[in-house]
């Protein structure tokens, strides 16, 4: 005896394009009109377009990155990790002890003039008021003694003989940046929940 193969019905199927359910005539149909199928291939070519132009928009930002100096990508970085000492550090002057100044910069106990290798060096780096960042050149003296306090003259001695110069690249500015931007991220975070 020949077994009757029993044929399912087509389950309705939702048009990819409008809320109507419909009976596809094969597995392939996927939308319940041809005006639906015209709409939904505007729709899909609307998208690639856009994604189009995003990805040439991203090209280009990226073009317009690298032609950019290095010394931008230092300026950059150097900012992020400026925020995170100041923030690590509070509103307090490593030179002067002073804690109601107008504003707070971080200041390098050796500058990123004369010992660039040493701009993103937490140790070199520390919360200065800034009259003592500007007015007073650093206020040096008392700030090698706030740092011994602070660090340990080991410390103090390791950035003082330091002289390997560096250059980065542009990879290195970029891990450093992000490094520095999550380490804000959580500070401000550890202090949100205290
Ligand atoms: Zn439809
Ligand atoms: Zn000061």
């Amino acid at each position: 005896m020949v077994k009757a193969i029993k044929q399912k019905p087509p389950k309705p199927k939702k048009c990819k394009c409008c809320p109507v359910k419909f009976i596809p005539r094969n597995s392939l149909q996927t939308v319940c009109s041809p005006k639906c199928a015209i709409q939904l291939a505007n729709q899909l070519s609307e998208r690639k377009q856009k994604r189009l132009e995003k990805e040439q928009r991203a090209a280009w930002n990226k073009r317009k990155a690298d032609v950019k100096p290095l010394s931008h990508w230092v300026n950059m970085t150097q900012r992020v990790f400026n925020d995170y000492i100041r923030a690590r550090d509070g509103n307090i002057c490593i030179s002067c002890g002073s804690t109601t100044a107008v504003s707070y910069h971080a200041g390098h106990f050796r500058t990123t003039a004369a010992a660039s290798h040493l701009r993103f060096n937490e140790d070199n780096c520390h919360s200065q008021c800034s009259a003592c960042n500007i007015h007073h050149s650093g206020a040096i003296g008392s700030y090698r003694i706030a740092l011994i306090a602070k660090i340990g003259l080991k410390r103090v001695l390791a950035i003082e003989s330091d002289n390997n110069p560096h250059r980065y690249t542009r990879e290195e500015l970029d891990t450093i940046r992000a490094r520095y931007r999550a380490l804000l991220r959580a500070l401000f975070k550890e202090r949100e929940a205290a």
